[in-house]
């Protein structure tokens, strides 16, 4: 099923928690929304369940208007990162609830929930725990069962809260393979609710980007990490830094001095270079933007270094490469290979 939503505006007191939000869903989509504590995710994800009332806008299942209906008529399946399993139900109950509640006229035979539950069963990888009480289980297992919970009711949409948020790294990046692979398999339309920008990115089709209840971007992993649509985005995803420069007549500069990254379009003033650490590169002293190396570490196979430039001494942050002969102390030359450049209190990039 489609999901369209569209300026949707949701108040709570003197700041909007969503503030004309727009976003159209594709029937089979997996959509993750992401963005920092407090942006606004789950007071949308809870306005398409029907949990919270909208004071503006519009949320269409399919072509229709669903503002006025209850949770019940929308027919979603919902996790949350605090499985909301009953504890005093075993495992296959817990699954089979949503049918067993159902009035007599919708309500499956038994034999037909015992079918339908053992199969989700299978799907999520658990056949032998039906008879299991939810503490019997691991907290992966749990998010498992509560998958199963909200699949068994065939859900138009599924709406995921952080499901593996409680969890930790190890078993989070295995679900989220898991979840990929289930999605894959189903082809229910999914919105998945997260702050861990590497989850939001291995998982979706695409991406939502959320800060102080306005959508900055959507667009695929690739256009949200290549092509950060506002300096917001560009911070919030991957490690980067970023530099006060002056654009002038297409140049950027850097204490009255041209920096070499070419011709820059955007109006003249204030402006900040934003860089992410693997895009710079180091070159002999006297090349490119000269800098001090303030402080070397390690990072997995590379070393960091944060870089002193400017006449305020900003640091920057750069990947070095394993071998590289520097030591802090060393002044170098730096060339930015990928950057962007955002005029200062604009939302937009040149
Ligand atoms: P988190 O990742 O911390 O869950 P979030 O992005 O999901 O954050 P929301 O829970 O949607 O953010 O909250 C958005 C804003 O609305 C926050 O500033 C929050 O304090 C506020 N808010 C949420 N629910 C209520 C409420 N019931 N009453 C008042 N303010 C609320």
């Amino acid at each position: 099923m489609d999901l369209k939503i569209r300026h949707v505006r949701k108040d709570y007191g003197v700041f909007p928690a969503l503030n004309d939000v727009s976003l159209d869903i594709r029937s089979g989509e997996l959509v993750a929304l992401l963005g920092p504590s407090g942006s606004g995710k789950t007071t949308l994800l809870r306005a398409i369940a029907g949990l919270e009332t909208i004071d503006d806008g519009e949320i269409l299942f399919g072509d229709e208007d669903a503002v006025g209906w209850s949770v019940q008529e929308r027919n979603v399946g919902f996790v949350f990162q605090h499985y909301a399993l009953f504890r005093h139900m075993k495992v296959f109950d817990n699954i089979a609830f949503g049918l067993r509640v159902r009035d007599r006229s919708r309500r499956p035979a038994e034999a037909d929930i015992r079918k339908k539950v053992t199969g989700l069963l299978e799907l999520v990888q658990l056949p032998d725990l039906a008879n299991r009480y939810p503490a019997q289980l691991s907290g992966g297992q749990r998010q498992r069962v509560a998958l199963a919970r909200a699949l068994a009711i065939e859900p138009q949409l599924l709406l995921l809260d952080e499901p593996f948020g409680a969890l930790d790294a190890q078993v989070r990046k295995d679900l989220r393979r898991w979840l990929r692979q289930i999605h894959d398999e189903t082809g229910h339309t999914t919105v998945f609710v997260t702050h861990d920008q590497e989850e939001a990115l291995e998982l979706a089709d695409r991406v939502a980007v959320l800060h102080k209840g306005k959508l900055q971007q959507v667009g695929t992993p690739d256009d949200i990490y290549d092509r950060p649509a506002t300096p917001f985005v560009y911070s919030f995803i991957g490690d980067s830094s970023s530099l006060p420069i002056h654009v002038r007549k297409g140049e950027a500069l850097l204490d009255q001095t041209v920096i070499p990254v070419g011709s820059v379009s955007g109006p003249d003033g204030e402006a900040r270079l934003h860089i992410r650490p693997q895009d710079i590169s180091l070159q002999a002293v006297g090349q490119g933007v000269q800098g001090r190396i303030a402080l070397l570490r390690r990072n997995g196979a590379f070393r960091r270094a944060d870089i002193e430039i400017g006449a305020d001494r900003t640091l920057i942050e750069a990947q070095i490469p394993p071998h590289l002969e520097v030591s802090e102390g060393d002044q170098v030359g730096i060339h930015f290979e990928r950057f962007a450049i955002y005029p200062s209190g604009s939302r937009q990039s040149i």
